[in-house]
């Protein structure tokens, strides 16, 4: 069946970050949908989670205690760099570092790990390990992971959706879902101005990540709790010395340094000082006006001195700015750090999916789900 009417579609995908621009895209391209739109509450694509992040591409190693999300990043980072490969980045070189003292991994573990999922891991070289303070780190591993320009990213997708011809509405918000007797359900909408539409659609995909259990109407909302982490990573221009190196330390209360491609600085994440505070979802909590209201007090400064005891050279760092974001999670892997996709279908709202990947290489385990469930049109 393929819709008509000017407000109905074949399917309808609310939230214009990767996931909901790569979604749109693939129902015209793999399941052969005629009319496909996507909202977005902002003015343009990929301005929140997937523009706001540390731009790893990840290939495992972060993962040691959640093997099924190392052994996915590992199938799917390569499918991730073929399909994208003007924003990938890999003119750095990826240090594992593992700490003396509260790290949850050995280096013993960790090279066992590495063979485990099939993810190349050497000793770093003299140089690489003289950047860190021998006291405190016991080993230095050289591995393989990219970064991503999420700026590129962006323009990759929307020329793709232009493409495709898909319908695109933006500063427009999804207010509620409710099935209809024909089958279809429709999408309650707000624009920006003010102005209150609907459509329709056989296949509705909720996308919207931090907002994802807040699209309710008639819809009863997530079979899933999520928890959501205001977070702050600092940006920093680096010494000469580390301008070409990323780095991770393992696996507990310590910090990761990362290019971030498209503002051409290095992020720097830290475990105890990035999230500045956390809950879990709540209806009355409105997690994106959260974050707009706080304050934003900088911990950069504690980032950097917690670093410096590791990586001396750090403390030559230059602080240009902090990215605040809300990361948004599901509540059950809190203690594996495991970031598995979520993929909700009801049996009450046919063609009404919730999808949530916890990593951007994950949109491969969404699509696959999709080729699962989802009946080409005919
Ligand atoms: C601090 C941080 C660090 C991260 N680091 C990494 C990393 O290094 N590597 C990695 O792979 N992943 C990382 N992630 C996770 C990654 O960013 C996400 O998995 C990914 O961006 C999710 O994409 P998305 O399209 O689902 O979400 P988003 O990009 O947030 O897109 C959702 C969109 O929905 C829109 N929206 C919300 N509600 C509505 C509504 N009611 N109506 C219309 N539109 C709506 C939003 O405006 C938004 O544009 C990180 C995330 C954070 C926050």
């Amino acid at each position: 069946m393929t819709a008509c009417g000017d407000n109905q579609f074949d399917a309808v995908v609310i939230g214009g970050g990767f996931y909901g621009a790569v979604i749109a895209s693939s129902l015209k391209t793999r399941f052969g949908m005629k009319r496909v739109l996507l909202i977005e509450q902002e003015h343009s694509l990929m301005t929140r989670a997937s523009l706001r992040n540390q731009a790893r591409v990840h290939n495992g190693y972060h993962y040691p205690r959640s093997y099924k999300t190392a052994y996915r990043s590992r199938i799917n980072l390569p499918k991730f760099a073929q399909d994208w490969p003007a924003a990938v980045s890999s003119k750095f070189t990826k240090l594992y570092a593992i700490a003396s003292k509260n790290s949850k991994v050995t280096p013993k573990q960790f090279i066992r790990f590495c063979k485990e999922i099939g993810a190349p891991v050497e000793l770093a070289n003299p140089f690489h390990r003289s950047l860190f303070d021998s006291r405190l780190i016991e080993s230095v591993f050289q591995v393989e992971e990219y970064a991503f320009d999420a700026q590129i990213l962006s323009k990759l997708a929307h020329k793709e959706l232009c493409e495709h011809q898909i319908d695109m509405r933006f500063a427009t918000k999804a207010l509620g879902i409710y099935p209809l007797d024909s089958g279809l359900n429709r999408v309650t909408l707000k624009r920006q101005d003010g102005e209150e539409s609907s459509v329709e659609g056989r296949l509705v995909f909720n996308c919207t990540y931090t907002g994802l259990d807040r699209v309710r109407g008639e819809f009863s909302g997530l079979k899933t709790t999520l928890k959501h982490e205001v977070t702050e990573m600092a940006l920093l221009e680096l010494p000469d010395e580390l301008n070409k190196v990323a780095v991770t330390v393992m696996d507990g209360p310590f910090f990761s340094l990362m290019p971030y491609p498209s503002r051409n600085l290095f992020t720097l994440s830290h475990v105890r000082y990035t999230p500045h505070f956390s809950w879990l979802e709540e209806a009355s909590i409105d997690p994106y006006k959260r974050l707009d209201e706080y304050e934003k007090g900088s911990r950069a400064h504690r980032m950097l001195l917690d670093t410096a005891r590791y990586m001396p050279l750090i403390s030559d760092a230059r602080h240009v700015d902090s990215i605040f974001e809300v990361k948004t999670v599901l509540a059950k892997n809190e203690t594996d750090d495991g970031r598995p996709i979520l993929f909700e279908e009801y049996p009450d709202y046919p063609g009404l999916f919730s999808v949530l990947g916890g990593k951007i290489d994950n949109i491969y385990d969404i699509l696959e789900r999709m080729e699962a469930c989802i009946k080409p049109a005919v």
